[in-house]
């Protein structure tokens, strides 16, 4: 897990306690989660078009700079990028959103398809508990209704399994109306994974996987933020 360590220390180095999305795919990567496929370039056009070309379109693009965490909020994501023409001119968008940073970044990605639901997989630490485990349905059942559950860390198979069958949301997990079925294993695999990561490097203060694409074969996480706790 030496990649892990160099991601965290290079965050440390630069006085900065966020990961950005493409660091914290990164890490989820290396502790078993599947991600999107990701390129991150300069925020110039010829390296963006370059990156999607090794993609393969339809790509999405999104700002990358340490001063924007919410990304949507000021226009920092673009979807569904169908051609050079188009990526051009969202290229172009990007560079155009205020930013301190002083090498601002692209991550350029696969358009991932439609899920069957968005999930949410958080975790927070507790000052007097320790890390705290969070899921939830994406969307506005989380904002809206608060359909969450929580677990401390470190938690067992059956606690995860108990994590996504206790949410009110669960039958859009489990083939509601003629859907498909979310393949719940996978997102056990995915809680488990998170618990012991948290447990491995006390350093990580919180997590926000938002949102993790569910499908009937797998997840794939499609945006993340990772933050450090201060420097001791
Ligand atoms: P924010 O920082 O605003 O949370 P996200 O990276 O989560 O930005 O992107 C906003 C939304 O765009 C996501 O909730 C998801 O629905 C969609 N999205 C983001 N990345 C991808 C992707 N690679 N493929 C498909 N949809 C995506
Ligand atoms: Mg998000």
């Amino acid at each position: 897990m030496a990649e892990i360590k160099t991601i965290l220390q290079k965050c440390y180095d630069e006085h900065r306690n966020t990961l950005t999305e493409y660091e914290s795919k990164l890490v989820l990567k290396e502790i078993g989660i599947p991600i999107t496929r990701q390129e991150l370039v300069d925020a110039n056009e010829a390296a963006v078009l370059t990156a999607a070309k090794k993609i393969g379109y339809p790509v999405v693009a999104k700002l990358m700079v340490e001063d924007i965490s919410h990304k949507s909020d000021v226009g920092a994501v673009k979807l569904n990028i169908k051609n050079e023409t188009d990526l051009k001119a969202a290229v172009k968008e990007l560079m155009a959103i205020k930013t301190q940073s002083k090498a601002p970044k692209i991550s350029v990605q696969e358009m991932a398809k439609a899920p069957i639901t968005e999930i949410i997989i958080g975790m927070t630490t507790d000052a007097q508990f320790g890390p705290a485990l969070m899921f939830g349905i994406g969307g506005i059942l989380v904002e809206l209704m608060k359909d969450v559950s929580f677990r401390i860390a470190p938690i067992t198979k059956f606690d995860a399994e108990e994590m996504i069958h206790d949410i009110k949301g669960f039958p859009l997990l489990d083939g509601f109306r003629g859907k498909k079925k979310a393949n719940i294993q996978k997102i056990v695999d995915t809680l488990m994974a998170i618990s012991k990561f948290v447990l491995d490097y006390p350093e990580v203060d919180q997590m926000d996987l938002n949102p993790v694409f569910t499908y009937e074969d797998g997840v794939l996480a499609v945006d993340a933020r990772i933050i450090l706790k201060t420097h001791a």
